[in-house]
């Protein structure tokens, strides 16, 4: 039997920074559809030419495609130990997951909502867009990513309560803090 965590939040909580850390030290292999998406715009591929613009308007992309390539990175044969990072993002994509994940036995473990406040989650956006120059990074887009959190993204959190699989950690502090955190949250299991 495989096992998934999933790291949920909105942009800037810090999923991508803790995930990378869980994934090298229990052995998790770490998805990351912002990742991969980014990584077809860079190749110039085809879906990288269709979904450039949608990446830079701070959009979502279409259910369809996302969907697409988390299959094709779960197909073969071995049941998974996966971390999704960015990963469900609408109600359609959770659905999906759920379904894919019991099809190929994967446990979801838990659902690890990182909660940081809103004015921090600017300044964190706005010092990455200066360190690492992420083209979705300018004010306005970060405006609209988190517009768009809140509207299509943050509803899940309802849906995986519903499930018992929420587990709701304090992002803020430092990055040890917060990986502390996790730790506990994920010994504990789900509540
Ligand atoms: P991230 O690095 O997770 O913030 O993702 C960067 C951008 O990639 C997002 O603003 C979306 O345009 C797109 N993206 C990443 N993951 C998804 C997803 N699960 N569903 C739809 N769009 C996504």
């Amino acid at each position: 039997m495989g096992e998934a965590v999933i790291f949920f939040g909105p942009p800037g909580a810090g999923k991508g920074t803790q995930a990378s850390r869980l994934a090298s030290e229990r052995g998790y292999r770490k998805l990351s559809t912002g990742d991969i998406l980014r990584d077809h715009v860079a190749r110039g591929s085809e879906l990288g030419r269709q979904v450039k613009p949608i990446l830079e308007s701070g959009g979502l992309v279409p259910d369809q495609l996302v969907l697409a390539l988390i299959r094709e990175e779960l197909s073969g044969g071995k049941a998974p130990k996966v971390i999704f990072d960015g990963f469900p993002r609408t109600l359609a994509q959770a659905q999906a997951l759920d379904q894919l994940l019991s099809e190929k036995q994967v446990a979801l473990k838990g659902v690890l909502l990182l909660v940081v406040p809103q004015r921090e989650l600017l300044n964190r956006l706005v010092k990455r867009a200066q360190l690492e120059g992420r083209t979705d990074d300018n004010e306005s887009v970060i405006q609209r990513r988190l517009e768009v959190y809140e509207k299509d993204t943050a509803p899940l959190a309802d849906y995986y309560r519903g499930a018992g699989k929420l587990m709701q950690i304090d992002g803020t502090g430092t990055q040890d803090q917060v990986f502390a955190r996790i730790q506990g949250a994920l010994n504990g299991g789900v509540r």
